[in-house]
């Protein structure tokens, strides 16, 4: 079973990504997080990412063609992956089907969570993520505390692109680029939209239910 979720920046796809990889023994592949990784090395190639980054920007297609391309071919994650912010646009859709196709798997289901802009801004001002384990909390909606979140305080970080300018920039990204492909996972029967302004738990309620009635036919 291969998941691909959707949505604007803040719509809780990480979020809903790490509880599925719990619950259904998935891996999360977040392109975003593989680009961090990057310029988190300070090499060349990161320091290119984190301008294109912090001005909200899609990297080129190559750069995450080839990171995406080394998961995929990966055994030890066939068939088991969730995808978090990869594709996000067409040439992105096309690649990543041929190279599902060529390593004999295939999409279960595309999730696209709904969210508007004021919501996603309000979360995204107020996310941190911890650069210990990689656990995403909420200092409105979902703070971390000690039941649910291990680490010291001082491994939450805010990201550097989460800043009111550049969300409305990435959100612009993604209506413009990423939005339409939406219509080719519908169009392949696979799209399942989801309303990603309910309360986390219950997002997940909705998203277990749709992968648990995959199961059956899988
Ligand atoms: P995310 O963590 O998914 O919000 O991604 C953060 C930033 O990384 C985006 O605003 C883009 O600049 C870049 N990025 C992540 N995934 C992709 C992708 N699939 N294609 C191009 N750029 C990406």
């Amino acid at each position: 079973m291969n998941i691909v979720i959707f949505g604007p920046p803040g719509a809780g796809k990480g979020t809903q990504a790490d509880y599925l990889v719990n619950e259904f023994n998935l891996f999360k592949v977040s392109t975003g997080d593989l680009l961090r990784d990057e310029t988190e090395l300070k090499s060349d190639l990161g320091k290119k990412i984190k301008i294109i980054i912090d001005k909200g920007h899609l990297v080129s297609d190559d750069i995450i063609n080839n990171l995406i391309k080394k998961v995929i071919s990966n055994n030890l994650y066939s068939n088991k992956l969730i995808f978090d912010g990869y594709p996000r646009n067409l040439n992105q859709t096309k690649n990543l089907d041929s190279l599902l196709n060529h390593y004999d798997q295939k999409i279960s289901s595309v999730l696209s969570l709904n969210v508007d802009y004021e919501v996603v801004l309000k979360r995204i001002l107020g996310r941190q993520i911890c650069s210990k384990c990689g656990l995403i909390f909420n200092d409105f909606f979902n703070p971390s505390t000690r039941e649910n979140h291990k680490c010291e305080i001082k491994f939450l970080k805010k990201r550097s692109d989460d800043n009111e300018i550049i969300i409305k920039k990435r959100f612009e990204t993604y209506t413009k680029e990423t939005q339409p492909i939406l219509d080719y996972y519908k169009s392949q029967n696979l799209l399942k939209n989801i309303d990603g302004m309910k309360k986390i738990d219950e997002i997940n309620k909705e998203i277990r239910q749709i992968i648990h009635s995959l199961n059956a036919w899988l």
